[in-house]
């Protein structure tokens, strides 16, 4: 047999790299994928930041991928993705996550991958029973069979508690050599990387992308609620990922920058959106995401505007709206009172 080919799903996280890693060690060669969403959290927020701007801005799946030596294939899935988060069939975790459904997708993905490229089979980090969403022992093999890889869907951390794939049949890897990890438990993978001498790795906390992030999900449904229908763009995804988000009227939000780092990202929105900021003194830029805008509503906003400017507490601000196509207007307003912003319309 030519030497076998794997490719394996990068999340940019350890038990990917760890997966990858023990596959490689037995002379597979192995090329990773990673699936853009538009959801994930590699970098954004670190990018967008000021404050965070001492991070690293590194994608980690590339990372990931450099540092054991493969090729990355980085696949653009937004489209596609949408039908998974619409219409989960297997329904949403905590927050927003169709973890089971998305799994299955990428999978089914991967082996759509393979066939094209001639590859033998796919690789995962998974761990049974360590998400309680999509790697519960009894949906490991619901999902091998949902995405239809069947067993051309090897998960070396977790292989030996499973029933033995065609790789490991086929004498492609060696099942003797691949691992038995189980449950919650981080500490078996924490000592397989520091055997392979891999010490600076991501450790997502709620999962791999903003869906399982409670207040993200809060603002998908909120854009949901106040659309015709739920379909999304990317850049609606993106802008709920920075900024603070005020619906002071059914028609009409307000994402209000929180700092000179998401100022500039929203900057690059000025020909999408009516944009506002105070003339009169210092403030945030703040887009208007809305239809319907009447002069009472655009009065509203600037005096909301104004409050979150360093002229919150003067008589008198000027706020200057600017429309998506160029042509500007100033409205001199009092800011609104704090106690005028009811908590309710903080999305
Ligand atoms: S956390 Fe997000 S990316 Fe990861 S499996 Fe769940 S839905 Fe998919």
């Amino acid at each position: 047999m030519p030497q076998p080919k794997a490719i394996s799903l990068i999340s940019g996280g350890l038990d990917s790299m760890l997966a990858t890693k023990v596959v490689l060690d037995q002379g597979v060669h192995v090329e990773g994928i990673n699936f853009f969403t538009g959801f994930c959290v590699e970098g954004h927020t670190h990018a967008i930041r000021k404050r965070d701007q001492k991070k690293e801005k590194r994608n980690n799946a590339l990372w990931t991928a450099e540092q054991l030596g493969i090729k990355l294939h980085i696949v653009d899935v937004i489209d596609e993705y949408k039908d998974v988060l619409l219409n989960p069939k297997h329904g949403y975790g905590a927050n927003l996550n169709p973890c089971q459904d998305c799994k299955t997708f990428m999978i089914r993905k991967a082996l759509e991958w393979i066939q094209k490229n001639d590859f033998d089979f796919i690789i995962t980090g998974e761990v049974v029973g360590q998400r309680p969403m999509s790697q519960r022992k009894d949906l490991m093999p619901v999902i091998a069979r949902e995405s239809g890889a069947n067993d051309l869907l090897l998960r070396p951390l977790c292989a030996k508690n499973l029933p033995a794939t065609l790789p490991e049949r086929e004498g492609w890897v060696r099942r003797e050599e691949l691992l038995d990890f189980s449950g919650r438990n981080r500490k078996p993978q924490m000592a397989l990387a520091a055997q392979y001498g891999f010490t600076d790795y991501a450790s997502p906390a709620g999962g791999c992308c903003f869906l399982t992030d409670e207040n993200y999900a809060k603002k998908v449904v909120d854009m949901w609620q106040h659309r015709p229908s739920r379909d999304y763009e990317l850049d609606d995804i993106m802008l709920l990922k920075v900024g603070r988000h005020i619906r002071p009227r059914p028609n009409f939000k307000l994402i209000v920058g929180r700092e000179e780092g998401e100022n500039k990202f929203m900057e690059g929105y000025r020909r999408q959106f009516i944009s506002l900021h105070t003339t009169s003194h210092n403030g945030p830029l703040v887009l208007l995401d809305g239809k319907d805008i009447s002069d009472e509503d655009l009065q509203l906003a600037a005096r909301i505007v104004a409050r979150f400017g360093q002229g919150r507490d003067a008589e008198s601000v000027t706020v200057q709206a600017m429309m998506p196509a160029g042509e500007t207007k100033d409205i001199t307003i009092t800011p609104i009172p704090a106690a005028e912003i009811e908590q309710d319309w903080y999305v």
